[in-house]
């Protein structure tokens, strides 16, 4: 078995790695420098530039700028043709959107970061997203056609189970899936790596949410060395064409990496130790974990560079404060719901003159 301790960096193929992402207070995407090689003329290049145009003003490129920069080969997957591109939203202020191609580093984000907000205000607003969520919910459901995956990856304490906790209260329990991934069982193992995430991708209708994912299949599986470095390193590409697949098929994928620090995260075991209410989430695992800091870092940077899509971008959520957490998280599933614009199927004909039989 090789060594799969983190120690090489791994990325977006060489030659596409353009430079390491960073965060401003106002841009909530990550910006590049042209600092690698000039595009090449033509078509190609001119895609290039305009998705570097349209990153410089802080906005997003359309979907169909993003679909064709992919084709011109930034991207680290296949794009899908403008028309089957899904809608996606600008992610809310505060998260670090990862750019296709871009070599990202998370030591680049500021895990205290609040993108602006103040905690009372965002309290308030979290209540606002919160109903947004539930009305776009319930359109989605009616409508039954196409659906959410909500993905949630984050290093231990790094505040999954709060966030999802959070930011679906209220949402029609219906209409939602939960799934939290673990050491997978036996009959997992026989099988593909993506055979329990498929199981579990939401059915049309439905806002699905992994709570850790496929994702563990290139994080702890690298980082512990639990498969040979060959076998993660084909995987982002399969990750990318799984993610392509549901994403053709109707389903709209966020993928969220809730970022903390290290100081951060002690604080949080610290305080699981102290009270005894949550002595149940103390794992005495999560200390040894904590020694493979820096292979897990490594390992994110690659995931998040590699399989930042088009189609499936990858949010760096800072994370340290909870209330700003949940909020921009919260805003980002609200503006995704509402780019998606899940309508109501229309009335059956003849309901205008039914009466309902005593
Ligand atoms: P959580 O930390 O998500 O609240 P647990 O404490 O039960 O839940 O931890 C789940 C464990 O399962 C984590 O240590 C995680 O790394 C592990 N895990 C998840 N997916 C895989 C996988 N594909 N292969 C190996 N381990 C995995």
């Amino acid at each position: 078995m090789s060594k799969t301790n983190g120690k090489d960096a791994d990325g977006p193929e060489p030659g596409k790695i353009r430079e390491t992402a960073s965060q401003g207070d106002a841009g909530h995407r990550t910006k590049g420098k042209q600092a690698e090689k000039k595009a090449k003329g033509g078509a190609r290049g001119g895609a290039k530039q305009e998705a570097r145009t349209r990153r410089a003003d802080g906005h997003p490129p359309s979907s169909a700028a993003w679909a064709r920069a992919a084709d011109a080969g930034m991207g680290t997957a296949p794009s899908l043709s403008p028309h089957r591109h899904p809608r996606l939203a600008r992610a809310a202020p505060g998260i670090v959107t990862v750019e296709p191609g871009i070599r990202f580093a998370l030591a680049s984000v500021d895990a205290d970061a609040t993108g602006g907000l103040d905690k009372a205000e965002a309290k308030a607003a979290l209540a606002d997203e919160r109903e947004r969520i539930k009305a776009l919910q319930e359109k989605l459901y009616a409508e039954h056609a196409r659906s959410l995956l909500v993905v949630f990856q984050a290093i231990d304490t790094g505040g999954k189970d709060g966030t999802i906790r959070s930011v679906l209260e209220g949402v029609n329990p219906q209409g939602c899936r939960v799934w939290s991934f673990k050491v997978p069982s036996a009959e997992e193992l026989d099988q593909d790596f993506l055979w329990r995430y498929h199981a579990r991708a939401p059915g049309r209708g439905l806002i699905g949410v992994f709570n850790r994912s496929h994702y563990e299949d290139v994080l702890v599986v690298r980082v512990k060395g639990l498969v040979p470095e060959e076998t993660w390193r084909e995987r982002y590409g399969l990750i990318n064409d799984f993610e392509r697949l549901l994403t053709l098929s109707g389903t709209t994928i966020l993928k969220f990496f809730l970022h903390i620090s290290k100081d951060e995260q002690k604080e949080r075991l610290e305080a699981r130790l102290e009270d005894p209410d949550k002595h149940w989430k103390f794992d005495p695992a999560d200390l040894t974990e904590r020694k493979s800091w820096d292979a897990y870092r490594t390992a994110f940077d690659d995931a998040l560079s590699r399989c930042s899509t088009p189609y499936a971008p990858w949010h760096v959520v800072p994370a340290n404060r909870k209330w700003a957490r949940n909020l921009m998280v919260a805003r980002t599933i609200a503006d995704t719901l509402e780019a998606m614009d899940p309508r109501f199927p229309p009335a059956r004909e003849g309901l205008a003159g039914l009466k309902v039989p005593d």
